[in-house]
């Protein structure tokens, strides 16, 4: 049979309108001052107070406004994204649901037809498909099965006080409808009325003027979000000093040399030292610079061993607190000809490399 079925997906233009609304609460509680109307603002001298309040209005509010705005317009696409798939979600339950087959009137016995299906929710709150049987026969009571082929049951009502379960009774007076819930074992009392002429949603006059005033146009919008990501990142960029203090105030004391005074440096210490003939190859730029050299061991009689040894820990040392670091491949000797690689870095962010150890010699 044909059975109707609600439809919980809705155009895309409900939900704007909708998260725009939220958007227009929001906002106008905060020009309300609901949230801000605080002790911390209170101050017995006038003149202060008077300093304070102004502060607030002239500052304090406009940024929150303008942060709230902000914030709200960059969620906005996927909050409504989640809502469109939770209510499509829900309708695609409805739809692929089973009908329970073979009920009957509790009647005149006659099969009855399914007349909807919906979500309802059952007595442990969780959204069920929910299939109402009316009988051809007019007047007989209808029954709601679940998908599962139970039928339903209506929830007893219980008493707030003394969960003793209660029996409401139903008045009508015009489209007001009362209901009145008495305990029988505590006599607790309470009423409830629906309106069923407040059912349909009053116009909000002022909805689309604040809409323009609290909800951010995409250029605006998007205004916003890189000027968050600006911040976002600035801040990072603060901490991530904050937190390398240390790597920091080393590079700042780092002394960076250029390849001439590079030699000018090392070609004294290793005359000193027995070797010779400093000799630079042709450099390799990289993201730092790389640089071959060679040495010829100038002191009779000195074994291979001793020879590369005695460079290596010569430029290691003498090269600390510098821009330039020997490679780790070492020094290489052959017949009295030595020779290495030396990565000359320059700029903050490699010489940060350099001297954390990332990177190294990575070329
Ligand atoms: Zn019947
Ligand atoms: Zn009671």
């Amino acid at each position: 049979m044909a059975d109707q079925t609600y439809a919980h997906l809705k155009d895309e233009i409900y939900y704007n309108e909708l998260y725009d609304k939220f958007t227009i609460e929001e906002c106008r509680r905060w020009e309300k001052k609901e949230f801000w109307d605080v002790p911390s603002i209170k101050d017995e001298d006038p003149i202060k107070m008077k300093i304070k309040i102004s502060f607030a209005d002239k500052v304090v509010l406009p940024v929150a406004l303008y942060a709230i705005k902000g914030e709200r317009y960059a969620k906005k696409s996927e909050t409504i994204r989640q809502w469109m798939a939770r209510d499509k979600a829900k309708d695609d339950l409805v739809t692929n649901a089973t009908e329970p087959r073979g009920i009957r009137c509790l009647v005149c016995s006659s099969p009855m037809n399914c007349i909807s299906r919906d979500l309802h929710s059952d007595d442990r709150d969780k959204d069920r498909v929910l299939f109402m049987f009316e009988c051809p026969n007019k007047g007989h009571k209808r029954r709601a099965y679940w998908e599962s082929g139970e039928e339903w049951e209506p929830r007893p009502n219980l008493c707030l006080k003394c969960k003793a379960v209660t029996n409401p009774s139903h008045a009508r007076e015009g489209n007001i409808i009362t209901t009145t819930n008495t305990c029988p074992q505590c006599g607790h009392k309470e009423t409830d009325t629906i309106d069923l002429n407040s059912k349909e949603e009053k116009i909000d006059p002022n909805f689309e003027a604040d809409r323009k005033k609290y909800c951010l146009s995409e250029k605006e919008g998007g205004e916003y979000v890189s000027w968050m990501a600006n911040a976002k990142n600035l801040l990072g960029s603060f901490k991530e000093r904050e937190q390398n203090k240390e790597v920091y105030e080393a590079i700042a004391k780092v002394k960076t040399l250029a390849i001439v005074d590079l030699q000018n440096l090392l070609n004294p210490l290793i005359e000193k030292a027995g070797y010779t003939k400093l000799e630079f190859g042709k450099p390799e730029v990289k993201r730092d610079l790389f640089v071959e050299f060679t040495v010829q061991d100038n002191k009779p009689g000195r074994v291979e061993y001793d020879s590369c040894h005695g460079l290596e820990k010569l430029i290691k040392k003498n090269l600390e607190g510098t821009n330039w670091r020997l490679m780790s491949e070492g020094i290489s000797y052959k017949l009295g000809f030595l020779n290495g690689r030396l990565r000359g870095a320059s700029g903050e962010e490699n010489l940060k490399e350099m001297i954390t150890g990332k990177d190294t010699n990575q070329e």
